[in-house]
């Protein structure tokens, strides 16, 4: 049987059905912005395999923090015994995040760091006697990872709150942030968040977030007003602003972390993704010396969290070798070039009659569709073309790696170009012409 044939039988892959025969490509290695497949092609990679590899893959300096770390421990449990790994990172995310986040809570994945962030606001609310706040304030659009309470807090109708409606605990939900980022905003802009919490407030124990970029919820760029307000409405109604900079965190929308563009600072911030430039994977909960105090204080005087992988020693090794090799690289300049030709290269597609918008923010690049891809369809398209991009509903997107070339930027801009223009509507998708 080939690798395909056995894929195929006995893997499951993300958010797919079992048997329905989806395309997917083997791959036999990665290196800097290239892809190879099993097949022997190349491709230039659009995605960073979502937001990650911000180096592009095998990275001789990442590749030897690992291999020095694997040479004295690969992980140790983290319950009574700690390492220098964990501690220098905590350090450092401490010195780089916004200023008021002092604490540092190691998680295995983006999903679990929050499930950690959220009890951590509940727990607070317990331990400052307010343990009838339990609920959870978001915008809609937004998304925050796939076990169930992460879950709750995703865009309803795009998190399928539908099917899971008996077991996920129920939020509150307020309009999708506005205005556009770059926008100021407006009194109706805040309408419907302002009457959420005047309503809701005594249940509510905290607001969650992700700041300036909604990701996997749609894409969407907002004004940094909005979350100056959200940061102001939370102090004035004694919530706690949850930031979840899982996609936004190290660089690519422009700032180190998007709460940057308002010059807010949340209670809680949670990293994953890019945190180990790919490599492995890590998350991270950053709070303040008052959450964590109130919490420490309170009843059990635990913070009733700890995954068995914690602060595995080569994940943080390795994130550390990737925040030093980002800040030591002229990363804003790269980003600021990679907005430049996104703008540039996928601007041809604002005026097909099927695409509904074209956004570019940082390193990341959206052509906005006026219906959902046949993904079976398009994905070997852009194959064929010689770049990975996966589009997902009505989105396609660029957020390539911070190293790529200018030439391999306008290919993949080019080849949404070429793949975007050969779609036309038919029964509610765009589908190859
Ligand atoms: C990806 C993502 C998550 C979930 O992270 P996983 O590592 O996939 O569990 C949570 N929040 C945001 C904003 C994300 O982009």
């Amino acid at each position: 049987m080939t690798l395909l044939e056995n894929d195929a039988r006995f893997v499951w892959h993300p958010y797919s059905a079992m048997g329905k025969g989806n395309p997917v490509f083997g791959v036999e290695s990665a290196r800097g912005v290239r892809l190879r497949l099993v097949d022997g092609r190349e491709l230039i990679d659009g995605m960073a395999s979502w937001w990650c590899a911000i180096h592009g893959y095998n990275h001789p300096v990442l590749n030897a923090a690992i291999e020095r770390q694997l040479g004295e421990m690969a992980h140790v449990m983290f319950g009574g015994l700690t390492h220098r790994p964990a501690v220098t990172l905590a350090q450092e995310l401490v010195a780089l995040s916004p200023a008021g986040l002092e604490v540092v809570f190691f998680a295995d994945s983006g999903s679990v760091s929050v499930e950690a962030a959220m009890k951590m606001a509940i727990q607070y609310q317990i331990a400052r006697g307010e343990a009838g706040r339990t609920r959870f304030l978001t915008p809609r659009s937004g998304y925050h990872g796939d076990t169930l309470h992460a879950m709750s807090v995703c865009d309803p109708i795009t998190g399928m709150h539908r099917l899971f409606q008996r077991v996920v605990p129920r939020q509150v939900f307020v309009d999708p942030p506005a205005p556009v980022f770059g926008e100021p905003c407006q009194g109706e802009h805040l309408a419907s968040l302002e009457a959420a919490l005047r309503t809701h407030h005594r249940e509510l124990a905290a607001v969650i977030l992700e700041p300036i970029v909604q990701g996997a919820g749609g894409m969407r760029f907002y004004s940094s007003d909005y979350l100056a307000a959200v940061r102001r409405l939370c102090d004035d109604y004694g919530l706690l602003l949850i930031a979840d900079e899982i996609a936004t965190g190290f660089g690519r929308t422009g700032r180190l972390f998007a709460c940057e563009h308002a010059g807010i600072a949340p209670d809680i911030m949670t990293l994953g993704k890019a945190l180990t430039g790919g490599y492995m994977t890590l998350a991270a909960v950053l709070t303040t010396r008052k959450v964590a105090d109130t919490i420490s204080a309170g009843d059990p005087g635990l913070f009733m969290h700890g995954p068995t992988f914690m602060a595995n020693p080569l994940a943080c090794a390795v994130a550390r070798a990737s925040i030093d090799l980002l800040l030591a690289s002229p990363w804003q300049a790269r980003v600021g070039a990679i907005e430049a030709g996104l703008r540039a290269g996928l601007a041809p597609c604002d005026d097909m009659p099927h695409v509904a918008e074209v956004r570019c923010l940082g390193a990341i690049g959206v052509v906005e569709l006026a219906a959902p891809v046949d993904l079976a369809r398009v994905q070997p398209l852009f194959v064929a073309q010689g770049v990975w991009i996966r589009p997902f509903g009505r989105l396609v997107y660029l957020m390539p790696p911070f190293v790529i070339e200018p030439e391999d930027l306008d290919r993949l801009c080019a080849a949404v170009v070429t793949v975007v223009s050969g779609l036309r509507l038919s029964d509610g998708l765009c589908v190859p012409a």
